[in-house]
């Protein structure tokens, strides 16, 4: 009987399994995670959870009962340790071996963290990776306190957005010259500095940290221009690194993430990757993507690749965040692009950015605006791109231009 492992159990493991079930697959199937819980959404880790509105069983992808119903051998607080690819075989920790016909590596990411030389390790400061991060990080949330929260990307700017809701005084700093400059245009920087600043959140950019102070934790916090501030605790949002430990003492291919080809198949054909930790094609320039949607996606796609439907896989990125009451969906990846033209909605708040790389549109950008995410959505997935003229023109239909 084929024994497909799935190494990690977060959204890209728990999708792979629950797709060769859902399309007939009957062979054995064994799921490996080093958490202790079963598969979980890590959306709400910065956003519901950590507010306290949502509970923990909630978080669940699937009941735990879902993969003893589906004959998948769940393994939690399992890790696995080492591959050989030659005899098809991986080692949990404790040093038992495990025998494969196809292998999947979902191993997600390892948040980026703060070097102890400059207080990383002091008590009071915390990653938002996974549960036991927002676990450990809730009870200090705290009205009145001082956070400091370093990087400004999207998941600092969630944990800013929770905290400044929770009655804390929220400093972000940002070394880059804006807050999202990695992933959205100054337009969308604009937009989410002034929502953070409207609630109170001072944001510092161009500015980064130099040391955490504190003897065994964190009580302060010089910045590189010298400013000094008082901390009671410090969320680090500096991003993520694939990991791929695992795949590279295998000799598999990495290159920002375990390479995959456009079936999602490493460079070994009987193991296959998808999620954070692995790179693919799209329209032929490598990329890794963060999102829920391409975890789920790319796993389906190996799937049906492990059952032999020879389907390719083509990422169609989107992504969403929410800070305060602000709704922010994202369509299609901006990367190279050349101009951004505003549609502002009538509400306040309510408005859309468009990227466009000449006259191709390639992402959308929206706030508050789901209509106007989906039309976007939907033009970019047909490869259309109307006139930017017709997007800034608030007379024009804009559905009409999903037949125009
Ligand atoms: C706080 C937070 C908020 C987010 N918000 C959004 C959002 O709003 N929208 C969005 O689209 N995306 C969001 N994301 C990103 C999204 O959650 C990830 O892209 C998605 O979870 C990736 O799924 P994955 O299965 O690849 O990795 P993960 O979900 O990270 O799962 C990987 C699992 O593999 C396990 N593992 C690793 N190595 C081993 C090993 N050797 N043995 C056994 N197990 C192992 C890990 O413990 C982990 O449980 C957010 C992420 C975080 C952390």
């Amino acid at each position: 009987m084929t024994h497909v492992v799935v190494v990690g159990a977060g959204q890209a493991g728990a999708s792979v399994v629950a797709k060769l079930r859902a399309e007939g697959f009957t062979g054995a199937i064994t799921l490996i995670g080093a958490e202790k819980v079963p598969p979980y959404q890590r959306p709400p880790l910065s956003k519901a959870y950590l507010l306290g509105d949502m509970a923990q069983e909630r978080l669940y992808l699937r009941p735990a009962e879902f993969y003893a119903d589906q004959d998948i051998a769940l393994r939690l607080g399992t890790r696995v340790v080492a591959i050989d690819p030659a005899a098809k075989t991986v080692t949990l920790t404790g040093d038992e071996t495990l025998g494969y016909d196809q292998l999947v590596l979902t191993t997600g990411a390892h948040p980026r963290t703060l070097p102890a030389a400059i207080g990383g390790m002091l008590d009071g400061v915390y990653a938002m990776r996974d549960l036991a991060d927002a676990d450990a990080l809730a009870p200090e949330l705290v009205a009145d306190r001082q956070v400091l929260i370093v990087g400004g990307g999207y998941i600092g700017l969630e944990a800013a957005a929770v905290a400044a809701k929770r009655g804390l005084r929220v400093t972000l700093v940002e070394m880059a010259d804006r807050i999202l400059q990695r992933v959205a245009a100054p337009q969308t920087s604009d937009y989410f500095r002034a929502l953070h600043q409207s609630h109170g959140v001072t944001i510092r950019e161009g500015v980064g940290l130099d040391r955490l102070l504190g003897d065994t934790r964190v009580t302060g916090a010089r910045l590189t221009d010298g400013t000094e501030l008082a901390v009671d605790f410090a969320i680090v949002g500096a991003g993520i690194t694939p990991a791929t430990i695992l795949a590279d003492s295998a000799g598999l291919h990495v290159d920002n993430g375990i390479t995959t080809d456009g079936h999602g198949r490493t460079s070994d054909p009987h193991i296959w990757a998808a999620g954070d930790c692995a790179s693919c094609l799209f329209h032929g320039t490598r990329i890794r993507l963060e999102s829920v949607g391409n975890a789920i996606d790319q796993a389906e796609a190996v799937a049906l690749n492990i059952m032999g439907r020879d389907l390719p896989y083509q990422p169609k990125p989107w992504f969403w965040s929410d800070q305060y009451d602000c709704k922010l969906q994202i369509a299609g990846l901006n990367a190279g692009y050349t101009d951004v033209h505003v549609r502002k909605g009538e509400a306040p708040g309510v408005q859309s950015h468009w990227y466009y790389r000449g006259s191709d549109l390639l992402a959308v950008d929206a706030m508050n605006d789901p209509r106007n995410y989906m039309i976007g959505k939907r033009l970019i997935e047909a490869g259309r791109s109307p006139a930017p003229a017709l997007i800034t023109d608030p007379a024009t239909d804009m559905k009409a231009l999903l037949t125009a």
